[in-house]
């Protein structure tokens, strides 16, 4: 699987005159970040939104399987109706 390429951090130039830039986040320059995350210091605002942004996304894909199996199964007639877990389920399934 080939790694995305982060290329949308805010850049500025290093110095007037010269062609390189840098994350104007963490300072690192672009020929060091070569388009990668890790390439970001770990603090840098950039990194941690777009570490964030991921993240998410793996738990709402998450979701999704995990509500498509549960409505494979006639769980309602196994988890009481004023059990929590419906109210759970429904803010889940309204993010979704
Ligand atoms: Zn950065």
């Amino acid at each position: 699987m080939s790694e995305d390429l982060f290329v949308d951090y805010p850049a500025e130039s290093v110095a007037e005159a010269t062609p390189y830039h840098r994350c104007a986040l963490c300072k690192v320059v672009s020929t060091e970040i070569k388009g990668r995350l890790s390439g970001h210091l770990p603090e840098c605002l950039y990194r941690k939104n777009k570490e964030g942004e991921i993240a998410g996304n793996q738990l709402r894909e998450l979701a999704v399987l995990a509500i498509t199996e549960l409505n494979k199964h006639d769980i309602s007639s196994v988890v009481p109706e004023d059990s929590l877990f419906w109210f759970y389920f429904q803010q889940i399934q309204s993010k979704l």
